[in-house]
């Protein structure tokens, strides 16, 4: 079978390659019930969760909607909502 070239080899290239695109579902950060715990941000395997002084939000270009910020939240201040195409 003959490989086709595509593959990311280059290291750091993580931010280049907008993977959002593959969820069917993303989280919603209601930013009610939020008790600051951080739990969110150290918990999403991708690492795209921040906070200002205001609210917690994701960076739905990298989300990939695995539900585990939502799954976590120990005050249930995330939902898992239907992505929009
Ligand atoms: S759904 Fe998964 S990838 Fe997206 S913000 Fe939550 S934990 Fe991170
Ligand atoms: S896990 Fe829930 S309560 Fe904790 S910081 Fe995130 S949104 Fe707020």
């Amino acid at each position: 079978m003959e490989l086709t070239l595509g593959l990311v080899a280059g290291p750091g290239t993580s931010r280049a390659n907008k993977t959002g695109t593959w969820r069917v579902e993303r989280p919603l950060f209601l930013n009610i019930k939020c008790v600051a715990c951080d739990l969110c941000i150290m918990l999403c395997p991708e690492g795209i969760i921040d906070s200002n002084n205001e609210r917690y939000f994701a960076d739905l270009n990298y989300c990939k909607g695995c539900g585990i910020c939502a799954h976590e939240c120990p005050v249930k201040d995330i939902m898992m909502v239907k992505e929009e195409k």
